[in-house]
């Protein structure tokens, strides 16, 4: 299969040894609630990866959690909450919309303050190579004595110094960037240089050498991180084992925009993933972010989600209707439409599109064409038990892979959800039987956040 490669500018074959990839994906900063651009990237790499997993290759996907930044300390200070707490708190968040999102397939989520020895022992590890050194103010990455520095995006040194970069006299070039910023005030660590707390860019070669050691096959984020924030990672870690490349693949996943505009927290045009699931469901988000491929741009809009849903829900129907169909006694022994062939050439369409660096919109167009002649033929009762088995098959493949239900029963819930519901109204009774209206209006209404909605009569 082709993977496209930032570094190389091209579309590669993946080469894998002993069935195995190591995958790195920069994790948020997690000082407020995620918005649905972070879910674009963590859902376009959470159906990769299930795509790896589909095609029997053993992924081990690593994710850091940034929970110390100066973005955090900030938002702290402004909230009057210890920054750790913060942290953690938006951590939990971001963990939830997640699951939420069925985004569910990192292996291990690696936070920046956990790993400080791994941090101070490579920060070391530079200065005695003659890559960094110390300063008052912290400890700063010798971009000249770096080469390649910014092989990755093709930018220059120069281009550094537009970058956020601390403005600091006591660097030997302004373009140096930290690896270690010393202060006094909580929260910090004790180093060899004095109290501090790590650079941005150092934690995640840090945590990636001590799982991965100083070489893997993939690391991706959005295209927003290839500079400097890529770059500065190839700079240490290269410098620092003296081995290339870091990573054979790296992948960037384009921007969910509005109108334009990336969608970012610093603009202000931010839709939180609580709030876009309070109007669609998960399952609409994940096909809406999939029916354009990751590496190129969304623009946002209600109209495009609509659209999504609407998309959605006549695939999901197409899946019910198989099913019912498959109950019904009065099927022909043999098929009496092309629709086996059409089946076959529906999946070849669907795996050759997935194997083209994971071209989802064409995927899933090809599964909204063959649902129409399913539709068609079954209509006309045309298609075998045997053929309507391996579409139930084949769609539940390709739910595992896509991650939203094709196949979705008219069954209004399994027993266990009916004797819990059943559980819910009669304690729900006997609040109102006593007049306590506010928490019988609270469970109702949360039941409402679950879509099932409850009537007095
Ligand atoms: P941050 O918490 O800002 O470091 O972002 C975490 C991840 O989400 C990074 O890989 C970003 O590139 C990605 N990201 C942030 N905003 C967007 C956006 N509007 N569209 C797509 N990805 C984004």
């Amino acid at each position: 299969m082709k993977v496209y490669n930032t570094m190389t500018r091209e579309k590669e074959d993946l080469k894998v040894v002993n069935n195995k990839l190591k995958l790195f994906v920069c994790g948020p900063t997690v000082y407020d609630y995620s918005h649905i651009g972070h879910a674009r990237t963590y859902i376009s790499f959470d159906v990769i990866v299930r795509y790896l997993k589909h095609k029997g290759i053993s992924v081990f996907y690593l994710q850091n959690i940034t929970d110390i930044d100066d973005k955090i300390i900030n938002r702290a200070k402004e909230n009057g909450e210890d920054p750790l707490e913060l942290s953690h708190r938006f951590e939990k968040e971001y963990l939830d919309d997640m699951a939420l999102l069925n985004v569910n397939n990192v292996n291990f989520y690696a936070r920046a303050t956990e790993h400080m020895d791994e941090i101070i022992g490579q920060i070391q590890n530079l200065i005695e190579k003659g890559y960094a050194y110390d300063t008052e103010t912290g400890v700063y990455f010798d971009v000249s004595k770096f080469e390649d520095f910014g092989k990755l995006s093709n930018r220059n040194l120069d281009d550094l110094q537009n970058t956020r970069i601390e403005v600091d006299t006591t660097k030997k070039d302004p373009k140096d960037f930290a690896l270690w910023k010393k202060q006094d005030e909580e929260p910090y660590w004790d180093s060899p240089w004095g109290k501090g707390r790590p650079g941005w860019h150092i934690e995640d070669t840090a945590i990636t050498e001590s799982y991965f050691g100083p070489q893997y096959n993939i690391h991706g984020g959005g295209l927003d991180l290839i500079f400097p924030h890529h770059d500065a990672e190839i700079a240490q870690m290269e410098a620092a084992s003296g081995k290339e490349p870091l990573v054979e693949y790296w992948m960037h996943t384009g921007f969910l925009n509005v109108r334009g505009e990336k969608m970012s927290k610093s603009l202000g045009n931010f839709i939180t993933i609580k709030e876009l699931l309070k109007e669609y469901s998960p399952e609409v988000y994940r096909f809406f972010v999939l029916s354009t491929h990751y590496r190129s741009p969304i623009d946002f809009s209600d109209d495009i989600l609509n659209q999504a849903e609407n998309s959605l829900k006549r695939i999901q129907n197409t899946g019910k209707n198989v099913l019912e169909k498959l109950n019904e006694e009065t099927l022909p022994e043999e098929d009496e439409s092309d629709i086996a062939s059409e089946l076959s050439s529906f999946k070849k369409e669907f795996f050759e599109a997935m194997d083209n660096d994971f071209n989802t919109p064409i995927a899933l167009s090809s599964l909204f064409d063959f649902t129409h002649k399913i539709n068609k033929s079954l209509n006309d009762n045309e298609i075998s038990e045997k053929t309507l088995i391996s579409i139930v098959e084949t769609f539940k493949n390709i739910e595992d892979i896509l991650g939203f239900s094709i196949i979705v029963s008219d069954d209004s819930g399994s027993d266990l959800s009916n004797e819990l519901l059943d559980i819910i109204t009669d304690v729900r009774q006997d609040l109102r039987a006593k007049k306590d209206w506010d928490l019988a209006d609270k469970i109702r209404d949360n039941l409402a956040d679950l879509d099932i909605s409850l009537e007095d009569k």
